[in-house]
């Protein structure tokens, strides 16, 4: 028989997971410490990864020790803050109306979270072959860094999970490729000088909007020469400057400027290469530059690097996902997630989970119940599948 409503015992932990504030500024302790309690109540152990400052951890957790391996339920922790949105309801109250979840990180994605959390005792008394593992992770919002963590410290305990799903908000449409997102700042160092006397100063807004030119000259290439990924809203790479700032007055020379630029690069291409080649297009003017001051010229810094991410209709993950969702079809998303960061783990993966991203970063968030429904089937189908594919 069909549910008509998820089960009160994971509504109700999603609406707590919901009431705890973890924009990625803050600590993610409170919800890690509820989650790692609510486990223990199962005798369950969670493995906790800490940042360098331990006000923020992964939490890992294995059901069905013991068994040969298993798949991950990955999600992470972390969501964007709400600052000048307006909300018509608490993003922290976990209200339930018309059908819906509202809150802060409904769809992005604790409703995922809960929704496995809830099921941890359905999986330890399940028969499937294989554990099931739950990976909830901090810090993805900003660049996928907690993950990074985690899944060192999986390779450091000799952990090798068979496939992972990550429970981002796909409407439970199993994806299996998005772009990366690679970000990084450029700092320029000029000499500054009286406006009367240029000659005798590196202008840094003109050297910066020179680079700024080369990132725009790669972005027409990409949309000129690029082959085309089908499926993606924009079938090939982009690059874009985000931010740029630099100058003090119109008489002086500036010494500094700074621009912010990203690339989203296809499955098929390689951003690391695209970056390198805005450092050597940088390089190639430090000479001009440096002959009137000899202290000028440009830092980069990376800001974050999110991997693309390529998985197949034709992996067991993937089928497995087909299955469970009652899908027949994949889908490619537009988001960046930490897929990537499985994948190239070694792990096989896939991007399924409840909600849309229509509703994510967005005032008034939710993830409707007929989703969070749609992933306890989901679940249930885990705990009852005796294969992997
Ligand atoms: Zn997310």
């Amino acid at each position: 028989m069909a549910a008509s409503a998820p089960s009160p015992r994971a509504l109700e932990l999603a609406r707590t997971l919901v009431g705890f504030n973890t924009v990625s500024a803050h600590s993610n302790l409170a919800l890690i410490h509820c989650i790692r309690d609510e486990l223990a109540r199962l005798g369950v152990k969670s493995r906790l990864s800490y940042n360098a400052d331990r006000t923020k951890a992964n939490l890992f957790a294995t059901l069905g020790e013991g068994k040969p391996a298993g798949v991950i339920l990955s999600g992470h922790t972390d969501t964007v803050p709400w600052d000048g949105q307006a909300w018509s309801v608490d993003p922290l109250g976990g209200v339930v109306r018309d059908g819906r979840l509202y809150g802060r990180g409904a769809a992005d994605m604790k409703g995922f979270i809960a929704t496995a959390v809830a099921h941890a005792k359905l999986f330890l008394e399940s028969d499937a072959p294989f554990a099931v593992h739950f990976a909830f992770s901090y810090d993805e919002e900003i660049g996928c860094f907690g993950v990074r963590e985690l899944i060192a410290d999986l390779r450091d305990a000799g952990i090798r999970p068979l496939a992972c799903i990550v429970g981002e908000p796909t409407s439970m449409v199993p994806a299996i490729a998005h772009k990366g997102v690679y970000r990084y700042r450029c700092c320029v160092r000029g000499k500054e000088a009286h406006s009367s006397l240029t000659p005798r100063s590196v202008n840094a807004i003109e050297m910066a909007a020179r680079v700024v030119g080369r990132v725009r000259d790669m972005a027409e290439r990409f949309e000129r020469e690029e082959p085309r990924y089908e499926g993606f809203d924009v079938p090939f790479s982009t690059a874009s400057v985000g931010q740029f700032h630099g100058g003090i007055a119109d008489n002086v020379v500036p010494r500094d400027a700074e621009f912010r630029y990203e690339f989203r690069d296809l499955p098929t291409a390689d951003a690391r290469a695209m970056q390198q080649q805005v450092v050597e297009y940088a390089q190639s003017l430090e000479p001009a530059m440096q002959r009137v001051a000899p202290e000028t010229g440009f830092r980069f810094e990376t800001i974050c690097e999110i991997p693309s991410f390529l998985g197949s209709a034709d992996d067991d993950v993937t089928r497995l996902a087909l299955r469970l969702a009652g899908e027949q079809r994949t889908t490619l998303v537009a988001f960046g997630t930490e897929a990537g960061l499985f994948k190239n783990a070694g792990i096989p993966t896939v991007v399924c989970g409840p909600g849309s991203i229509e509703q994510a970063h967005q005032p008034d968030e939710y993830v409707s119940l007929e989703q969070l429904m749609r992933c306890e089937a989901f679940m249930h189908g885990l705990a009852r599948s005796n294969s992997l594919a």
